[in-house]
């Protein structure tokens, strides 16, 4: 079974083809547009995406050495994400299948996020814990199956790569600033400048607090000192990278406890942060857990997990209908 996936539900125009479970291409193209705007522009999103799509599933197609006569199924991002976004996506998707008379399979994108593990080994057993963590969601996921998902905690404000990438903007950096705030943090000192960890019942998070006490701090002290955020900066992001991992982390210990599940694994954007992978290793090794981190490429928005979710469902013959149409709201 060879299916082509298609990912649009933000800022990443992708490709990817799976053959039997086996990932045999996955083209990114990444719009650089947003950066001058200081963040994702969905009207400009959307004509990238318009731009990007024949090409970079041309250049999937063909790396993977696969003509379309090959296909057995379409797959794309249904939700959640940009509905201008997500509709470019899902048309190509569907006049695909529509013109090559094979089945049209909707996907997930968060559901594709924790089924990245699958592409390589080692593949996590079931049931096993996801800390997700993207631009846009923060949750921990209970898996039970490859299309058995449950929430068991979730932010109830912003993500926390919002959390990284508003912190970035306060400090001039160019978006999107996780990644830079990454960089920096490598050099500083995670204790020079403390904050406040914000308490939330249960497996919540909450990582709105954050972003204002760290406004807060830059303000008064480059009211002392115009050069502060100049001369600080790599303690100043590894204070605040410090703090947000260890919201992060205190949760998913207290998910395993509640759970008795030690297989956890990490998925989205932010999985890509080197401290935080350092330290779940760490504490992995602690509490005895069997620790999973993808591969860089397979943390941020990839066509490859769309096309590891769509083999899951192709198996068990979960297609969509031609009439259907995106979710920007689109729960697990
Ligand atoms: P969602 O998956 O919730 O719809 P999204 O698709 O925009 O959101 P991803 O592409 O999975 O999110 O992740 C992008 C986020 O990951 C951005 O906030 C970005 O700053 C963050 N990110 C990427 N690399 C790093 C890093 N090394 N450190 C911290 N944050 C990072
Ligand atoms: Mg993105
Ligand atoms: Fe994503």
């Amino acid at each position: 079974t060879t299916i082509l996936a298609i990912e649009s539900s933000c800022d990443e125009t992708s490709a990817a083809v799976i053959s039997n479970g086996q990932l045999r291409s996955n083209i990114v193209a990444t719009q650089l547009i947003h950066q001058k705007y200081g963040g994702v522009v969905p009207e400009l999103a959307s004509r990238a995406h318009q731009q990007h799509i024949l090409p970079v599933v041309e250049k999937a197609l063909k790396d993977a050495k696969v003509s379309k006569k090959d296909l057995n199924a379409i797959a794309f991002t249904r939700g959640p994400g940009l509905l201008g976004a997500l509709l470019v996506g899902a048309s190509f998707a569907k006049a695909l299948a529509l013109g090559l008379d094979i089945p049209l399979i909707e996907v997930n994108h968060m559901q594709a996020h924790v089924l990245a593990h699958f592409i390589e080994e080692p593949r996590p057993a079931f049931p096993f814990l996801c800390l997700t963590v993207s631009g846009g969601h923060t949750q921990i996921v209970l898996v039970r199956g490859p299309l058995e998902m449950e929430v068991i905690g979730e932010t109830q404000d912003d993500a926390v790569g919002e959390a990284f990438d508003k912190t970035a903007k306060l400090l001039n950096l160019p978006y999107p600033g996780g990644p830079l705030v990454d960089q920096y943090a490598q050099k500083g000192n995670p204790s020079a400048f403390p904050f406040p960890i914000s308490e939330m019942p249960g497996l919540h998070f909450s990582f709105s607090g954050i972003k204002t006490s760290v406004l807060y701090f830059l303000q008064s002290r480059t009211k002392e000192d115009p050069r502060f955020v100049e001369e600080n900066i790599a303690d100043i992001c590894a204070g605040v990278q410090h703090t947000l991992i260890k919201m992060l982390l205190q949760k998913l210990r207290k998910a395993a406890k509640q759970t008795g599940i030690s297989d956890i694994a990490i998925a989205g954007g932010v999985s890509a942060n080197s401290g935080l992978r350092k330290s779940l290793r760490e504490m992995g090794e602690k509490d005895g857990w069997n620790v999973y981190i993808p591969r860089f490429e397979y943390c941020t928005d990839n066509a490859g997990m769309i096309a590891m979710a769509a083999h899951f469902k192709f198996q068990q013959k979960q297609f969509a209908e031609q009439t259907i149409s995106p979710m920007p709201r689109m729960a697990i």
